[in-house]
């Protein structure tokens, strides 16, 4: 278990995650840090809520950061939590106990969250509602549909929901886990493992492409580089929107990481091979 959640001394130290909150679209507002993300998707029924960072930064980043863009977290209805570690349910616990916040995540996480108490502390959601794929979270008009992607962790989910960039609606991917966060170093279970990594990317790309999806969200901003994007907000203009790649290049994202998986996969079958030769 991380020191920080029985221990908030041994936080990293603020400068190394503070990060401004910030209106990204009309219904979409930035509260997370410099290296993970939370948002908040306003709509006329409540909020839905995108990730929860960590223990030690989820007060400050998500409820303070809430009130300085101008929002009640009391209208916080639903928590998706993209998968259970530290990084991104480390508020789930505090927005279900404070604000009686629905808690959405996949069922295998919240498996491990019953699992291991002692890794946790502070930071376990009552069990709630488990993820199924295809399902939609909704408040008023506004939908979230959950896709289960499994891979970082086996209960990952990734996102799919739309957006308003001053009236416009755009689409919106938003990938729950982009690392290779499982066994991988033997040929079993890391051939398998890929697979079921590779098949989700491959599942997302899909679904990006079936939602003409114009925007990538990462739930880590160091990988979609969303605090830089938040200051280019503020000199836009009448320009682009900084967060809109298009269609071509969210499908380049999702080819890249099958791509990369596909090599690590394709290492390992060759050292099974080898291993047989012996
Ligand atoms: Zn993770």
């Amino acid at each position: 278990m991380p020191g920080y959640v029985t221990n908030p001394a041994s936080a990293p130290a603020r400068e190394s995650w503070y990060a401004e909150p910030a209106k990204v679209f009309d219904n979409l507002y930035f509260v997370g840090g410099q290296v993970h993300s939370a948002w908040a998707l306003t709509t006329s029924e409540g909020i839905i809520l995108i990730d929860t960072i960590f223990p030690y930064n989820s007060e400050e980043l998500i409820v303070g950061g809430m009130q300085k863009v101008g929002l009640d977290p009391k209208n916080i209805k639903y928590v998706l939590i993209s998968h259970a570690h530290s990084d991104h349910i480390g508020g789930a616990e505090m927005l279900q106990a404070r604000y009686r916040a629905h808690v959405v995540m996949g069922g295998p996480d919240w498996d491990s969250v019953a699992k291991y108490p002692n890794r946790y502390k502070t930071m376990a959601p009552k069990r709630d509602i488990v993820a199924t794929d295809g399902m939609k979270v909704t408040l008023g008009t506004t939908s979230v549909t959950i896709w289960l992607t499994p891979g970082h962790t086996p209960g990952t989910l990734s996102y799919t929901f739309t957006v308003l960039d001053r009236g416009r609606p755009v689409n919106v991917a938003y990938s729950g886990g982009t690392a290779f966060n499982f066994v991988n170093n033997t040929p079993d279970p890391g051939i398998k493992n890929f697979q079921i990594y590779i098949d989700s990317q491959q599942k997302m790309a899909e679904r990006a492409a079936a939602t003409r999806a114009t925007v990538l969200l990462a739930n880590h901003s160091e990988f979609d580089n969303a605090v830089n994007k938040n200051r280019m907000l503020a000199g836009r203009g009448s320009g682009a929107h900084p967060y809109e790649i298009g269609a071509d290049w969210v499908q380049r994202h999702f080819q890249v990481t099958q791509g990369c998986a596909r090599a690590a996969q394709l290492r390992l079958e060759q050292k099974a091979v080898e291993t047989t030769k012996r």
